[in-house]
């Protein structure tokens, strides 16, 4: 897919708010300083689309880019700074599980996990939640030109060992990206182009 026209609509903590076009939506989350907002600009082609958080925990609010005029990707906030919580709903704001279990046009969820690290329990915790809110979602694996090859493969099998003890049957889909070097930009649009064709 090339990307034509890329540009922001709308800002808010309220589904409620969100745009109101029948137009499929994929959205982007992860923990903050997953190297979301570099995905994102990378994915577009854009410098600046989202704003690269100098500070973790800055982009608190659901964003919302239409792409060709017919796909929105939505940037969502990072999860998990600072945040001691007892539930996984007061972990994820109410805003964001109101944002997966209410919004109709999402068709994907994208959740990063930075490639370097082990199999974080925040991360588990919201992947088991969104399986258990039964929203499709594909990872994507960040900043894979900090590691080698090598080590990318073994990361991703270690992941996939952490998801199958916690009662995944398999790996669900996932990318491999790196935003400084372009990787895995061309198998993401992909991903969406064939999606969004059905
Ligand atoms: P966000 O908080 O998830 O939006 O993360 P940012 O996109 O602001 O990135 C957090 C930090 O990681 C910044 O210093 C980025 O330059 C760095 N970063 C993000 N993506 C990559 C990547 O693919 N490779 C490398 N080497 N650094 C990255």
């Amino acid at each position: 897919m090339k990307i034509n026209t890329a540009e922001f609509v709308i800002s808010n903590s309220d589904v409620a708010n969100c745009p109101n076009e029948p137009l499929p939506e994929y959205a982007f989350i992860g923990r903050s300083n997953v190297g979301k907002s570099s995905l994102i600009n990378m994915i577009t082609n854009r410098k600046s689309l989202a704003k690269t958080s100098g500070k973790p925990g800055k982009t608190q609010l659901i964003n919302h880019f239409k792409i060709n005029e017919n796909w929105y990707l939505v940037d969502l906030p990072g999860y998990g700074y600072a945040r001691v919580s007892k539930s996984t709903k007061e972990t994820f704001q109410k805003f964001i599980t109101d944002y997966f279990e209410r919004r109709e046009q999402l068709v994907c969820a994208f959740v990063l996990i930075d490639i370097r690290l082990e199999a974080q329990k925040i991360d588990l915790e919201f992947i088991n939640y969104l399986g258990e809110a039964e929203v499709p979602f594909c990872i994507v694996f960040t900043k894979a030109d900090k590691i080698s090859r090598g080590k990318v493969d073994q990361h991703i099998a270690a992941y996939r060992k952490q998801l199958l003890a916690n009662n995944w049957e398999e790996m669900p889909q996932h990318f491999v990206t790196s935003s400084t070097e372009g990787t895995g930009r061309d198998n993401l649009l992909e991903y969406i182009d064939e999606v969004n064709q059905g």
